[in-house]
C-alpha cells in the first residue's frame, strides 16, 4: 500500500477557518512527500445531519482534494472490535463502571498525572465485578502498562506525555476515538498524521496503543491553531468563521484560502502553487489570529 496523509474531520457542524487551514496544511504536508491524501470521516460521536457534505464541498472550495471516496467511521465497526478483541485476548483490556462522577471524586493513585483515571476497576474482586455488570453496563479500558509515552514530531520535536488505562469503547457502546483512531491510519495505510496541536497531549496514548497492537506508528507533524484576538482557539462564536458565513459577507472562498496561504508565508493562487514554495521548517510555529471577515 502507497503512504498516505489524511484529513478526519468530524462532522458535527461546519467546518471553520481553522479547520479548513489545518486541512490545507495536511494537503501540504501529504502531497509535497509524494504521498495520497485520504479523507475520513469520523462520525462515531458528535455527527450532526448533513454536516459532512458540507464539510466535504467546503474542503473542495478551498482546493483540497483526496484520493477515493472518503471512508466514514461508523462503516468500519468491525475493524474496531477486532481491534478490542485483539486486546482483550493478550489481557490488555477490563470492564469499567465508573461514572464521570466517581472517576473525578476518586483519590488519585500516588504519583499519577492529574487527569489520569485512578484505576477503579482495574483489579476488581470477581464478586463486585459480577455485582457490577448488573448495574450498569461497562466501559472497555486499556490494562496500560506504562505511565508515559514518547512520540516523535516534525514540529515539536520529542514529546513525553501521559498515558492512562484510557477507555477503547465507552459504556454506550461507541467506540472511543482514540482506538478507532490508531486502528483507522494503520487500516489506510496512513504513515504521516497532520493535526491540530490540540491532539499532541493524545498522541502519546495513541502511539502506545499502536505499538500494542503491532501498528506502524505515523510520522506527526502538529500544527499551530487559529485563534481569536483573544488568542483562544476559533469557535463558531468568534463571528463569520465558515464558508458560508463569509461568502455572506462577501468574501468568498478564493479569498479565504489566499489569506490561509499567506498566513502561511505561501504564494496564493492555488494549493499546487503553494506547494512549490512548501517547506515543514519554515511554518510559522505560532497560532494564526483570525483576523475577523
Ligand atoms: N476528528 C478529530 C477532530 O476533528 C481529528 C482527529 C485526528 O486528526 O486525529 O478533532
Amino acid at each position: 500500500m502507497t503512504r498516505a496523509g489524511r484529513f478526519a474531520p468530524s462532522p458535527s457542524g461546519e467546518l471553520h477557518v481553522g479547520n479548513l487551514r489545518t486541512a490545507i496544511l495536511a494537503w501540504l504536508f501529504a502531497r509535497s512527500t509524494g504521498r495520497r491524501f485520504l479523507l475520513r470521516v469520523e462520525d462515531l460521536d458528535r455527527a450532526r445531519a448533513g454536516a459532512e457534505a458540507v464539510q466535504l464541498r467546503d474542503l473542495a472550495a478551498v482546493g483540497v482534494t483526496w484520493d477515493g471516496a472518503a471512508v466514514r467511521q461508523t462503516d468500519r465497526e468491525p475493524l474496531y472490535t477486532a481491534a478490542i478483541g485483539r486486546l482483550a485476548a493478550a489481557g490488555l483490556t477490563y470492564e469499567c463502571f465508573c461514572t464521570r462522577r466517581e472517576i473525578q471524586e476518586a483519590p488519585s493513585a500516588p504519583h499519577a498525572p492529574q487527569g489520569a483515571y485512578p484505576g477503579t476497576c482495574r483489579r476488581l474482586p470477581a464478586a463486585e465485578l459480577e455485582f457490577k455488570r448488573s448495574t450498569r453496563p461497562a466501559a472497555i479500558r486499556l490494562r496500560s502498562s506504562v505511565a508515559e509515552w514518547t512520540v516523535e514530531d516534525v514540529l515539536h520535536g520529542t514529546f513525553t506525555g501521559m498515558v492512562d488505562d484510557f477507555v477503547l469503547r465507552r459504556n454506550d457502546g461507541v467506540t472511543a476515538y482514540n482506538l478507532a483512531v490508531v486502528v483507522d491510519d494503520a487500516e489506510q495505510g496512513i504513515d504521516q498524521v497532520v493535526r491540530g496541536d490540540d491532539l499532541l497531549p493524545s498522541t502519546p496514548r495513541q502511539a502506545y496503543l499502536a505499538s500494542l497492537l503491532n501498528m506502524p506508528v505515523p510520522e506527526y507533524a502538529h500544527v499551530p491553531l487559529v485563534v481569536n484576538a483573544e488568542g483562544v482557539r476559533l469557535a463558531k462564536r468568534d463571528g463569520a468563521v465558515t464558508l458560508g458565513d463569509l461568502a455572506a459577507v462577501g468574501i468568498p472562498a478564493e479569498a479565504v484560502q489566499r489569506r490561509m496561504l499567506e498566513s502561511l508565508g505561501l504564494p496564493g493562487g492555488s494549493l499546487e502553487t503553494a506547494l512549490q514554495g512548501f517547506s515543514p521548517v519554515s511554518l510559522p510555529r505560532d497560532p494564526w489570529v483570525w483576523p475577523g471577515a
